[in-house]
């Protein structure tokens, strides 16, 4: 209307001043329509610069106020070292003075922005701090809801290893209670890094993955964010309607859904962690009672049959020195002394793995003569290797040398190792047993040449209650813990326990006491 008039005719056809009254309406137009259709995040932009100008401007006139003061204050300074030191400090309160700042701006200036912040803040602090799945779900359906009002709004959480989930908060999701729904993670064609959204539910620019239609809008979803472990293993879901208000969701909503999403990611991660540890500390305890339990019951029984052994072993022995007796019935009674011999060395052994479970086996040290001990020991298991037919080869090179050592806790190694040589011996019915000197070590060595111990199963031995797998039809009953005692007691010794051994050749056990000097 004025311009090309005024080419072509010379002249405009309004005057030059309504020209420049319309001009001017053009920045405003243009702030209109920044701040109607959000062309710019001018809120956050001013918001931003009202804080940055305050806090950079402030730490500006401080730096040259004070960089005047010294320079003015102490003469002839290099002026860099007040320059460096002063640019330095300034630098490390910028991040704090902006922090003060922005609260300041935000609560004089930008008092609704302040408060959606902070209660979204809130919120989140509250998502971290829960301690149980249900509540959190409850919380988040709650708030989120507060926030971006919906149709519906449900929080599912996902059960494994059935991979099942189930809802367990929601508005407006009530046909879904108490139904868990199969979740198939074969039929996912990704694994789900973006929410998935019907499209024209959001606002263009919006990264999301385009969802059936169909399905979401039969079931009445709009939004579903997969809520997912840092390992990427999808804990459950939060799935939203459509908007009350009939928008579109925008690029803050779904900004705001991430982090709440994320939030209870953790959340849910840790409150897991915490049941399980609960769970486990809960289980040992349980364990603990029912070993202690065990023990007791183990030592009672054994102490309850100890007392009638002793009776029988005690009208045994006065019966054997009667004469009335034919030969026959001196040898019964023989084999029922013998085998209640065995059976109380059974006792005290089930007694003594009990105390070195609770840590109470005590030992007697005294010097004692390992020779003569040892004849004792053959003597005293002489009925286990007659009945047996088992030959023993002793040879006896110790002499006079002594060790510090528990006589009993002596005697009941070698019984245990002899005992072994007896029952792991098959055909082969000769045992050899020696002592000697070796490297300021009294040993006392026993041999077998019987079925051995296979290389794998030597690494466990000594295990408490481990019984090695004999060949096919040569398994022997046991209790697996007498090497375990054997084990202990030379430990306790400071003595050291070697064995060598064949499957098929034998096997030989040493056991090696530190010499009294
Ligand atoms: P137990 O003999 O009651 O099973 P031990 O603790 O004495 O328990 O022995 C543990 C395991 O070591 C035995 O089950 C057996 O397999 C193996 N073992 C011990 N001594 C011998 C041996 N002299 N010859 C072959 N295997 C042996």
């Amino acid at each position: 209307l004025w311009t090309i008039p005024f080419l072509i005719f010379g002249r405009g056809f309004i005057p030059e001043y309504i020209v420049i009254g319309l001009l001017s309406a053009v920045p405003i137009t243009f702030a209109i329509a920044i701040l109607k259709y959000h062309i710019f995040d001018i809120d956050f932009i001013i918001n931003r610069s009202i804080v940055y100008f305050i806090a950079l401007g402030g730490l500006i006139i401080t730096y040259i106020l004070l960089f005047t003061l010294i320079t003015f204050l102490i003469k002839g300074i290099d002026e860099t070292i007040p320059a460096v030191i002063l640019a330095v400090t300034v630098a490390l309160a910028l991040n704090p003075i902006k922090n003060r700042v922005q609260h300041f701006v935000d609560r004089k200036f930008f008092r609704i922005q302040y408060n959606y912040r902070e209660a979204l803040n809130k919120f989140l602090n509250e998502i971290d701090n829960s301690h149980d799945v249900k509540i959190l779900a409850e919380k988040i359906v709650e708030k989120t809801d507060e926030f971006i009002p919906v149709e519906k709004i449900g929080f599912f959480l996902m059960k494994m290893p059935e991979s099942r989930i189930s809802l367990i908060a929601h508005k407006n999701f009530d046909f879904l209670i108490n139904r868990s729904i199969k979740f198939n993670f074969e039929d996912l064609k990704t694994n789900l890094p973006r929410p998935v959204a019907l499209v024209d539910q959001l606002e263009p620019g919006v990264e999301i993955e385009a969802a059936d239609a169909k399905v979401f809008k039969r079931w009445g979803m709009a939004l579903v964010f997969p809520v997912k472990s840092v390992n990427d293993e999808i804990l459950g879901f939060l799935v939203l309607g459509t908007k009350k208000s009939g928008m579109h969701f925008t690029i803050e909503d779904i900004d705001l859904l991430n982090a709440v999403r994320s939030k209870a990611a953790a959340a849910i991660e840790r409150i897991k962690l915490q049941q399980d540890l609960i769970l486990e500390h809960l289980e040992k305890e349980r364990l603990t009672e029912l070993n202690e339990i065990k023990s007791f019951f183990v030592s009672s029984v054994s102490h309850e049959l100890k007392t009638p052994l002793t009776s029988i072993k005690m009208f045994t022995d006065i019966l054997k020195d009667q004469r009335k007796f034919s030969e026959k019935s001196k040898d019964y009674l023989k084999i029922i002394e013998g085998e209640s011999d065995r059976l109380k060395r059974l006792i005290d052994n089930i007694l003594d793995i009990t105390k070195i479970e609770k840590g109470i086996k005590q030992y007697n040290f005294e010097n004692i003569y390992p020779d003569g001990l040892i004849k004792d020991v053959l003597e005293v298991i002489e009925y286990q290797l007659e009945i047996n037919k088992f030959t023993v080869d002793a040879s006896f090179d110790l002499k006079d040398s002594i060790v510090f050592a528990d006589k009993d806790a002596i005697k009941e190694a070698v019984i245990n190792l002899l005992s072994n040589a007896i029952k792991y011996s098959g055909e082969n019915k000769t045992i050899c047993i020696e002592t000697f000197l070796s490297n300021g070590f009294a040993c006392i060595k026993i041999k077998d040449q019987g079925v051995g111990i296979s290389e794998e199963d030597l690494k466990y031995i000594f295990q408490p209650f481990y019984r090695a797998k004999n060949p096919e039809g040569t398994q022997t009953s046991g209790t697996g813990i007498g090497l375990t005692i054997v084990k202990h007691i030379m430990d306790a010794h400071k003595g050291k326990i070697e064995v060598v051994s064949e499957p098929g050749k034998g096997s030989v056990f040493t056991l090696l006491f530190p010499l009294k000097t």
